[in-house]
């Protein structure tokens, strides 16, 4: 996994080395030469240098530390990773590289992420297929092409209505639904539809009954009323 708090998520007394091969000590999987000759790969693979193992977290930036909480995760050589919103604590400046780091580890050491985000033109630039989760319900899963050019929940019309567009022509004919009506609290959710206080389309039966997610053809998921 790596985390989405590159400061919370690395043990301050622990050596960058040690942090990397915690995992790999954990599990037994190699002897003590393999062991550091694969923590200074992984630090060259995310783009730090051998030297780093003997230093501690606090001496490094967030995107350094997002680095090696990447080379952690990549330690036991897994083939499946959960990324936590992993570039929403770091600058602007340094979310490009290290999603651009990510996508290169993904195509040479052939991994699946589960790449958890808000920045909807991010999840576009990086997924196959997306998941759309409403008070954590997934409401929508699709290919993420067919996603963003036909949604079909009223949550996910909404929330790509409100991705801002750069040219402000463009900007001003784009429409934009403003969700209204207050969220509810998801440890006590209210039967039927979860999202029917907040829909335009909500009719007596998303009062009733939950939807079911429905597969809608070419691996397009949804839960709603409306089909
Ligand atoms: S089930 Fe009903 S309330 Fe829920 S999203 Fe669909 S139309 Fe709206």
């Amino acid at each position: 996994m790596i985390f989405q708090d590159p400061y919370a998520s690395l043990d301050p007394r622990m050596t960058v080395g040690d942090i990397i091969g915690e995992a790999i000590d954990i599990h037994k999987l190699m002897g003590a030469k393999e062991r550091e000759e694969r923590i200074q790969y992984l630090l060259n693979r995310v783009g730090l240098n051998s030297e780093h193992a003997s230093r501690y977290p606090h001496e490094f930036s967030g995107g350094q530390r997002q680095r090696i909480g990447i080379a952690r995760a990549l330690a036991v050589q897994p083939e499946f990773i959960i990324c936590d919103e992993p570039i929403s604590a770091l600058d602007v400046s340094i979310q490009a590289q290290v999603v651009n780091m990510l996508e290169d580890l993904q195509s040479d050491l052939g991994l699946t992420y589960l790449f958890i985000a808000h920045d909807l033109s991010m999840v576009k630039h990086i997924s196959n297929r997306v998941g759309v989760m409403y008070l954590g319900k997934l409401v929508e899963l699709a290919e993420s092409n067919e996603l963003y050019t036909k949604p079909l929940h009223p949550y996910t019309q909404a929330l790509l209505s409100a991705i801002p567009i750069p040219d402000p022509d463009e900007s001003a004919k784009k429409k934009r639904i403003v969700l209204e009506g207050e969220i509810p609290s998801p440890i006590d959710p209210p039967p039927g539809c979860r999202f029917k206080n907040r829909c335009r389309y909500a009719k007596p039966i998303c009062s009733e009954q939950e939807p079911v997610f429905k597969d809608m053809g070419g691996g397009h998921f949804v839960a709603c009323h409306l089909y």
